[in-house]
């Protein structure tokens, strides 16, 4: 009988970190699938590579080990390096290897037995190509594609593809795929987005312009899909039929045994980073991943995360040469100019105005001409308070740090926190008075009030304006969201408005003007990534006017801010087009300030059900690590607990602590060390609900 190592999906806390020993007939390969009795269950596990035994300690006892249950052979075991892919995140991440790794499996993997999949393989097997078409032909490339496609065939990367919206990026990513394709039979080439909903545009791309690999060779990979459909693509991407899989941040970890290329398309964005569990950033997996299974890495973005414009900087004689190479392409493909910036100095406008006169103007110019508009505004809703004059009510809700937001169409009070949904009192719960008023705007109020300010305009055909809304609420039904983009492609509509949702990657070709109503927040926010991600919301929206490059000739596209600081900085970069000069600015101040990218950040949150709990354990965790930080001497700060800035949620405390360090190999030290101190005090502070570390956090 030989001894076996197997993963589990057992969490960090229950002390069983490590791989369990079964006993088997014969050894297993590394990246076996395996099932094993695990207490009274039969659970998934991985086989891991057995650790070289220690000559120096004595032998370990005779002990009598549980045989393993069923071996899944029927798929080939996982690479040495897709092993070693989980087991640096998991590590990086500070979680278990075991939960881990058995995360990144498809769901239904997990309740399968080795009948069942090898059903299912067969079946798998049997989905033969229906009909291969000859590819798309590509267009003729642009003087800047065929500079960085050049680039990206002579150096080694990772890079960094700084292209504006509109200069032609995917093509570059569509080229580069067809290469390594291509050159090499069994290459796959992985291609990362930050939305579900951007999938099934580039998917359509990518299926015409890869039509004679067949429609099998393509699949797709995001947590919309049925658990069925996941495992199917899963299969395909492990087993090698898959040459081309399209994803979101979870594809960064599929298994796929011939990875030659990586791209990660608008990288700059906060949904790479997952948010809970294992809080992993797929961008930076995926430069991980690709450096560890020589694969390409194309970074793609119109406004590059600070963090991988810094690292792409030019390279300074006598310095450490940077990490990442950078590839420009500033212009836009033909003709299609880049939009104009408006500012509206809300200073001189009368109080309370949502759409400003000049604003309103240019808007109904712009339709009378038949072409699009695009509204944003930040918040869902109609109204964010209702309040009482009289006795100062305000709709807090009652079991979190936030108002109730008032929507109209179904006339309730909604926390967008905790979700508690409860119909608008008829009158003031405070003092009974009837008359409750609402207080600032939502995109519920803000299409009811564009309706009202351009109800005399009408189209071509004498029927009305068509505004349209997409956020939160008017895509919750499935499907929702495809269809009204669709309506708004096909310029079925005429005024859209929306929260950042519908900034992000879509191709709105009758868009000439786009209109920021009230951007002012981010500019003074206590987060300091606030202002990087307003720049680039504010960049990818203006992107999305202009791409018609005969409707720009007339009149040039026009971005219109409305804001109370005019000559902010942030701003008169916008205006320039110039994101080089804002990363500077911005990084200059990062370095002042010792922020990320200049050091490295973790955070320990804790939630409890009173603040006091939460911040006694997180306190008492520090005082923890302090006193043997200093015989390690490890340059690593721990700040002091505080309440997050959503302090409560759903009757929930919730406290924070942030560690910095100028050296990523020190915080890693230090956060790998300190999990047994944060374990043992749990157990002694009782009224702590959870805690979880956030290494890299995107959000303070
Ligand atoms: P990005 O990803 O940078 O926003 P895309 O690759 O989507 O840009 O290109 C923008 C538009 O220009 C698309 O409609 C695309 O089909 C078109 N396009 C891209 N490259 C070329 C080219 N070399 N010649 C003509 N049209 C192009
Ligand atoms: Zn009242
Ligand atoms: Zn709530």
């Amino acid at each position: 009988m030989e001894e076996v190592s197997v993963l589990l999906p057992t969490p960090a806390y229950s002390r069983l970190t490590g791989p369990l020993s079964y006993s088997h007939p014969s050894a297993l390969p590394p990246g076996s699938l395996v099932r094993v009795p695990l207490g009274a269950r039969d659970s998934l596990g991985l086989v891991w590579p057995r650790a070289a035994p220690d000559a120096a300690s004595p032998p370990p006892p005779e002990r009598v080990l549980k045989p393993i249950a069923q071996v899944l052979d029927g798929i080939p075991p996982l690479s040495a390096h897709w092993l070693q892919l989980v087991d640096f995140a998991a590590h990086y991440y500070q979680r278990s290897v075991g939960e881990f790794a058995l995360a990144c499996l498809p769901p239904q993997l997990r309740e399968v037995s080795a009948e069942q999949l090898a059903r299912k393989i067969k079946k798998h097997n049997k989905i033969k190509d229906l009909g291969i078409a000859p590819p798309q032909t590509p267009p003729a490339l642009t003087a800047e594609q065929a500079t960085a496609l050049a680039r990206l065939a002579t150096d080694p990367g990772p890079f960094v593809l700084h292209g504006n919206t509109g200069s032609g990026k995917t093509e570059v990513y569509l080229r580069r795929a067809a290469l390594v394709l291509a050159q090499d039979p069994q290459a796959q080439v992985l291609m990362l987005v930050p939305e579900i909903n951007l999938t099934p545009q580039l998917e359509e791309r990518v299926r015409l312009r890869f039509a004679d690999l067949g429609d099998a060779a393509i699949v797709s990979m995001h947590s919309g899909m049925t658990p069925a459909q996941r495992l199917n693509s899963w299969l395909s991407a492990h087993t090698g039929q898959a040459r081309l899989v399209l994803g979101t941040r979870m594809a960064v970890l599929a298994s796929m045994p011939h990875l030659r290329l990586i791209v990660v398309d608008e990288e700059h964005d906060p949904s790479y980073k997952q948010q809970e569990g294992a809080r992993y950033s797929a961008r930076d997996l995926a430069v991980y991943r690709g450096q560890l299974e020589k694969a390409q890495v194309i970074l793609g973005s119109a406004t590059p995360s600070l963090e991988s414009w810094h690292h792409s900087r030019d390279a300074v004689p006598g310095e450490a040469a940077p990490r990442y190479q950078r590839l420009a392409m500033p212009s836009r493909v033909g003709s299609g100019a880049l939009p104009l910036l408006r500012r509206v100095d809300m200073n001189n406008q009368p109080r309370k105005t949502l759409i400003s006169a000049p604003l309103l103007a240019a808007m109904r110019e712009r339709l009378a001409r038949q072409e699009q508009v695009l509204v944003l505004l930040n918040r869902r809703g109609y109204a964010p308070v209702l309040h009482c004059a009289s006795c100062g009510w305000k709709s807090e809700c009652p079991h979190c740090s936030a108002y109730r937001v008032f929507h109209k169409a179904d006339r309730t009070l909604r926390c967008h926190h905790c979700s508690l949904t409860q119909p608008v009192p008829r009158a003031c719960p405070g003092c009974g008075n009837q008359d409750i008023g609402s207080f600032g705007h939502g995109t519920e109020r803000l299409e009811e009030h564009l309706a009202e300010l351009l109800v005399d305009m009408k189209r071509p055909d004498g029927t009305a304006l068509r505004i349209a809304r997409i956020d939160a609420d008017s895509t919750r039904l499935k499907g929702e969201l495809v269809r009204q983009l669709a309506e708004v492609h096909d310029g079925d509509v005429d005024v859209l408005v929306g929260t950042q949702m519908v900034a992000k990657g879509h191709d709105f070709r009758r868009v000439t003007l786009v209109a920021a109503l009230n951007p002012d927040g981010a500019l003074f926010s206590a987060d300091f990534r606030a202002p990087e991600r307003l720049f680039s919301l504010l960049m990818q929206a203006a992107g999305r006017a202009g791409r018609d490059a005969e409707l720009s000739a007339g009149s040039p596209c026009e971005m219109w801010v409305q804001t109370f600081h005019p000559a902010h900085p942030l701003f008169e970069t916008l205006k320039q087009h110039d994101f080089a000069a804002f990363a500077e600015q911005q990084l200059r101040e990062r370095s002042q300030a010792g922020l990320p990218p200049f050091t490295f950040q973790a955070l320990v949150r804790a939630e409890a059900r009173s603040q006091e709990a939460a911040q006694d354990f997180l306190n008492a965790a520090r005082e923890a690590g302090d006193t043997w930080l200093g015989e390690l001497e490890l340059a690593v700060t721990l700040y002091p607990a505080v309440p997050m800035s959503m302090q409560r949620v759903a009757n929930v405390e919730r406290a924070q602590m942030l560690i910095e360090s100028g050296s990523r190999r020190a915080l890693q030290h230090f956060l790998a060390a300190w999990q047994a101190d944060l374990q043992h005090l749990r157990a002694s502070h009782k009224a702590v609900l959870r805690w979880a570390i956030d290494v890299d956090p995107l959000a303070i």
